[in-house]
């Protein structure tokens, strides 16, 4: 069971399930899983450059928070270099301003309504489409 947190906003979802590693005599020794929101703290202060007191306010949250979370990110994410780890993402607390929806078959990334009646992926129009905002 684990213990809700208060939601951190995200703009959008990463755009991939996740990364594995490859040229390596190593097997993959198991899975880190990056939270979206740790994915978005990576997002937002190393590669958009942002201060760590302008991202906290984007995502809603305190800046010791932030930086946990931020700090978490890194951690896992050098485990999965060094130690030749899958980086999965998963939802964790994150919140979003619109309704993310993922294409089974393409795994194209898009917004759009939740009440439409029709809903199709707008590059494959498949109807195998995955409503994502909610943890899995
Ligand atoms: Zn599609």
């Amino acid at each position: 069971m684990s213990r809700r947190h208060h939601p951190r906003k995200v703009v959008a979802p990463p755009a991939f399930k996740g990364y594995r590693p490859y040229g390596t005599s190593v097997d993959s020794q198991g899975e880190v899983e990056l939270l979206y929101e740790e994915y978005e703290a990576i997002k937002l202060a190393d590669y958009d450059g942002m201060l760590h007191r302008e991202a906290c306010m984007l995502m809603g949250i305190s800046r010791p928070t932030f930086a946990r979370i931020y700090e978490s990110a890194r951690r896992k994410i050098a485990h999965a270099l060094v130690e030749v780890k899958t980086i999965k993402s998963v939802y964790g607390n994150a919140s979003f301003d619109k309704n993310w929806f993922s294409c089974k078959s393409c795994h194209a990334l898009f917004t759009m309504p939740r009440q439409i009646d029709d809903k199709t992926c707008p590059m494959c129009h498949t109807e195998e489409i995955i409503f994502i905002n909610e943890p899995k």
